[in-house]
C-alpha cells in the first residue's frame, strides 16, 4: 500500500537483447532474446493491477521498443486501462526504435518520464560501441519528443569509453545544447537533463580486455562537461567517479577481494551506493591493508587469451565472438541485430535454445459492454466516508494516505472519478491531515465514484482492500451537497504514561490568557498563540489527558506539541505521548 522506490507495476515483456552493444553486460548474459506472448502480458497486467491497485505499467526488457508488437500491445493496455488512469511506460526505449505514433498512446493517461540513451557524443564513438544511432536521429527524436508535449528529457552518456578523445567529449555537449534547443517551450526553465558515469568495462563483454579510466581523469571529463554546459536549460548530473571505481574493482576483480570486503564491511563500510555513506578512505585502507594492487584490477589493459578473473564461468557466448566484436571495436566497424541474421555467438543451439519472437498474435476483440464505457461516463456519487487511522497505519502520512486510498478503490473494482489535465489525480477531500504518528478514530474524507453504488456496497468492498489500522466505520451517500467539509473541533486522548510532568502546569495554562508557541518548520518560524487553540484540556485518568483544540483559518499545532509546551517535556521526549484523536465535530 506504501509508496515504494520502484512504485508501479513492473511486467517484463522479454529477456535478451539482439542488438549487441559493446559496453553491454546483460544483453550478453541474457542471450538469447525471448519474448513474453502479447496474451500472457495482458493477462498477467490485467491480474496483477486488479490485485495491487497500481496506478502505472512498466513494460520491462532490455529494448522495449524492440519487442515484436510493441505498438499493438500498447494500445491494447491503454485501450483497457486508460480509464481507471493506469499510465503505461516503456522504460528502455532505443532511439531508433521509437515509433512517434506511440507518444499519443503514453500520454492518454498521464506523460511518465522520457529518457534517451546516446551513450556517446559522435556517431564515431556510437559506431565504436555498436550503438549506431546517428547525432541526427537522437535530434529529430528529441524534436518528436517535446513537440509531443513533454517538457523534459533526460539523456545518458558515459565518459571513459574505448577510444573516447577530447573530441567525443565535446561532442556531448554540442550535442545536448542541440537537443535543449529543440523544446517547443520558451520558458527559461529546464528541458534537457544530462546524466554522466563513468565506463565500467564489465566482464563477458568485447570490452573485458580494456581498463577503466582513472578516478581524477573520470572528475576531469565529467567536469568537461559540466562546465561546457553550464545554463539554466539543462541540468547536468553525475555518478560519483568513487562508485564507478568501486564498481569497477568489484566488476573485474577475483576472489581476493573477498578479504577487503570483509575488512572494509568490519571497519564500518555500508549502504556505500548511497553517496552520503560512501567512504572512500576506509576502502583504500582495506585495500592497502590486504595488499591489493587496485591499478592491476582496473587500469591494466589485458589482451584476448590471457587469463582472466571471470574466466571459469561461461556466459554461453563464445571466446571468438568477444575477440570478433573487440576487434571490430577497434577497427569502428558495427555489427548488425542479430534478429536480422545469426552472428554465432555461440549461446543458441537452435533446438531447446534459441530466440524466441511472439507471432501471430491480434488483439482480442472487445465485447460491446466493455467498449460502451458506461461506468465512466454516466452517473457520478459522492460519499463521505469516516476511517480509523491506527497500529501500523498511524506511521502513514497523509500524501501517502492518499495513495493507499487510491490504490485500496483500484482493487475494489469501484472506478474512482479523476481530475482533468496532465496529471489526473483521485477525486478525494479530506477533512485535515493527521499528523505522521497519531491514531485516529475518526478521519473523514469525501470521494466521488462514478455510476450508481449503494454506500453500504461501497464501505464493505473497500473493507475487504485496506490495510491493517484503516477501517471505514461509516459511510454517506452525499451526492448532490456541494458544500465540502470544515472541522470545527477534535478530541485527543493523550497518554503520557512514564513522563513526569508537573501538574501544576496545567492550571497556569489554563489561568492564562494567552500562550505563545514557537512553531518551527521549513518555511520559517510562526508565532502561535496555543491558548486560543485549545478550548479545554483536562486529565482523565493519572496517565491521560484530553485535550480539545478549535480548528482555525490560522497556523495550528500538532497536539503532542501543545501538550509538549504546556508541561514543558523535553523535545526529545515528545515522541512517548500516545496520541489518539477520538472524535471530530464538523459543520
Ligand atoms: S547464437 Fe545467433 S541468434 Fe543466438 S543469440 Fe547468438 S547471435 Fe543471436
Amino acid at each position: 500500500y506504501a509508496q515504494l522506490i520502484h512504485d508501479r507495476l513492473t511486467l517484463e515483456i522479454s529477456r535478451g537483447c539482439t542488438r549487441g552493444c559493446r559496453f553491454c553486460q546483460a544483453g550478453i548474459i541474457y542471450r538469447p532474446v525471448r519474448e513474453r506472448s502479447p496474451g500472457n502480458i495482458i493477462d498477467l497486467s490485467n491480474r496483477a493491477l486488479e490485485s495491487t491497485g497500481f496506478g502505472e505499467v512498466s513494460l520491462l526488457s532490455l529494448s522495449s521498443g524492440d519487442y515484436s508488437y510493441i505498438a499493438p500491445l500498447l494500445k491494447e493496455l491503454m485501450d483497457t486501462h486508460a480509464q481507471k488512469k493506469v499510465s503505461v511506460s516503456l522504460p528502455s526505449l532505443r532511439i531508433d526504435s521509437i515509433d512517434p505514433a506511440w507518444f499519443d498512446e503514453i500520454k492518454r493517461v498521464r506523460k511518465t518520464g522520457f529518457t534517451l540513451a546516446p551513450e556517446a557524443g559522435t556517431d564515431r564513438l556510437r559506431q565504436v560501441i555498436n550503438k549506431t544511432l546517428t547525432n541526427e536521429e537522437i535530434i529529430n527524436t528529441a524534436k518528436e519528443v517535446y513537440r509531443a508535449g513533454w517538457n523534459l528529457i533526460k539523456l545518458y552518456f558515459m565518459v571513459g569509453l574505448p577510444g573516447e578523445t577530447e573530441d567525443d567529449l565535446y561532442g556531448i555537449i554540442d550535442l545536448a545544447k542541440k537537443v535543449a534547443a529543440c523544446a517547443v517551450s520558451k520558458a527559461r526553465k529546464e528541458v534537457l537533463n544530462v546524466s554522466v558515469a563513468a565506463f565500467v568495462p564489465k566482464s563477458h563483454t568485447p570490452f573485458m580486455w580494456e581498463p577503466q579510466i582513472g578516478y581524477e581523469e573520470s572528475i576531469r571529463r565529467i567536469n568537461v562537461i559540466r562546465n561546457g554546459l553550464r545554463g539554466p536549460l539543462i541540468r547536468v548530473k553525475w555518478n560519483q567517479p568513487e562508485i564507478s571505481w568501486l564498481e569497477g574493482m568489484f566488476s573485474r576483480g577475483d576472489r581476493r577481494l573477498l578479504y577487503p570486503l570483509i575488512r572494509a564491511w568490519k571497519k564500518g563500510a555500508r549502504f556505500d551506493a548511497w553517496s552520503e555513506c560512501l567512504n572512500m578512505g576506509l576502502w583504500k585502507e582495506s585495500f592497502m591493508e590486504c595488499e591489493i594492487d587496485t591499478s592491476l584490477y582496473l587500469h591494466c589493459s589485458r589482451s584476448p587469451g590471457e587469463p582472466l578473473p571471470w574466466g571459469h564461468i561461461s556466459s554461453g557466448v563464445a571466446a571468438e565472438f568477444f575477440e570478433r566484436e573487440y576487434k571490430n571495436a577497434l577497427e569502428e566497424i558495427s555489427t548488425h541485430d542479430c534478429r536480422k541474421g545469426c552472428l554465432a555467438c555461440g549461446v543458441c543451439d537452435f533446438n531447446e535454445i534459441r530466440p524466441r519472437i511472439s507471432s501471430d498474435w491480434s488483439a482480442p476483440e472487445k465485447k460491446s459492454d466493455e467498449t460502451a464505457h458506461h461506468d465512466y461516463t454516466g452517473q457520478k456519487s459522492r460519499f463521505r466516508f469516516t476511517f480509523t487511522k491506527t497500529g501500523p497505519a498511524r506511521y502513514i502520512s497523509h500524501l501517502e494516505l492518499i495513495k493507499l486510498l487510491t490504490r485500496a478503490f483500484r482493487r475494489t473494482g469501484l472506478n474512482i472519478v479523476y481530475s482533468e489535465g496532465f496529471h489526473p489525480m483521485p477525486k478525494f477531500s479530506f477533512a485535515c491531515a493527521l499528523p505522521v504518528g497519531t491514531k485516529s478514530l475518526c478521519e473523514t474524507a469525501d470521494v466521488e465514484l462514478y455510476g450508481p453504488v449503494l454506500p453500504e456496497q461501497v464501505m464493505e468492498k473497500l473493507n475487504s482492500c485496506l490495510p491493517e489500522g484503516v477501517r471505514v466505520m461509516d459511510i454517506q451517500d452525499i451526492t448532490g451537497i456541494s458544500k465540502g467539509m470544515a472541522i470545527r473541533e477534535s478530541r485527543y486522548h493523550m497518554g503520557i504514561s512514564g513522563i513526569d510532568i508537573d501538574r501544576e502546569l496545567l492550571n497556569e495554562f489554563i489561568n492564562t490568557a494567552s500562550f505563545e508557541v514557537i512553531k518551527r518548520s521549513g518555511k520559517g518560524d510562526k508565532k502561535v498563540d496555543a491558548r486560543k487553540l485549545v478550548k479545554s484540556i483536562s486529565f482523565i485518568s493519572h496517565d491521560t489527558i484530553e485535550l480539545v483544540t478549535h480548528h482555525t483559518e490560522g497556523p495550528e499545532l500538532k497536539p503532542a506539541s501543545i501538550i509538549g509546551e504546556i508541561f514543558r517535556i523535553a523535545p526529545e521526549d515528545l515522541h512517548r505521548i500516545k496520541v489518539l484523536k477520538v472524535e471530530q465535530v464538523t459543520g
